[in-house]
């Protein structure tokens, strides 16, 4: 995926989160404020805003400064949490990182900024399964890997319902956060799908 122009992710990523910003929003209505939606599409328009010129960058670079993109632009707590994401994710591939040792680097960055870990109900919960998923199928063809990722990351997903939040604004809400699928959680699955997709058309 070492050629794929960060203007094709970063538009890709803005058409996803724009076109489900209305779901986001829904899900953020039942256990948070409502504002997921409008945060992401927020925060990734203003990235789309600058693709052409982070597509003139190295990648890591182009990661970092579409992070620190979403932490300026973005209010919620989804804006520095998505930042520290792609701060860690760039950081770590300007250091030479492979793939799945720059989302872990990012995946520990989120945690240390959230302070919270899997099984509270948040974007965590989709994103640690989706790292462990990546490092297991290292060793795998692209596009087995792709589906085992794609896979895992759903069943992530789907798993966020019946958990109870404990982190975030939702945690405010206790059992009565059973139920429903977590906002960012979802928000975490639509980008790293638009991703996979991007990555199979350019293995
Ligand atoms: P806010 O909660 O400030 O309104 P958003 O609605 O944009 O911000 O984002 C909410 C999402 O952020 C949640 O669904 C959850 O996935 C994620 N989130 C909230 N707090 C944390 C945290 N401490 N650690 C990890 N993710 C979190
Ligand atoms: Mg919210």
């Amino acid at each position: 995926m070492t050629d794929v122009s960060m203007r094709i992710l970063a538009n890709r990523a803005r058409d996803v989160i724009v076109a489900e910003a209305e779901t986001l929003t829904a899900l953020d209505q039942a256990i948070g404020d409502g504002d997921h939606g409008i945060n992401m599409r927020r925060g990734f328009e203003a990235i789309a805003t600058e693709a052409d010129a982070l597509a003139e960058l190295p990648h890591g670079q182009a990661l970092s400064k579409a992070g620190m993109k979403l932490v300026t632009t973005v209010g919620g707590a989804s804006g520095p949490l998505y930042g520290s994401l792609l701060m860690g994710i760039g950081k770590a591939l300007e250091g030479g990182a492979s793939l799945e040792e720059a989302l872990g680097a990012g995946v520990e960055l989120v945690k240390k900024r959230g302070k919270s870990d899997v099984g509270a109900k948040t974007m965590l919960d989709v994103l640690v399964p989706t790292l462990a998923a990546l490092e297991r199928t290292a060793d795998q063809p692209t596009p087995a890997r792709i589906s085992t990722v794609r896979d895992a990351a759903r069943n992530a997903r789907e798993a966020t319902r019946d958990m109870r939040a404990t982190k975030g604004r939702a945690s405010f809400l206790g059992e009565r956060s059973i139920g429903h699928y977590d906002p960012g959680a979802t928000s975490a699955l639509l980008l790293i799908e638009m991703t996979l997709d991007v990555w199979g058309e350019h293995p």
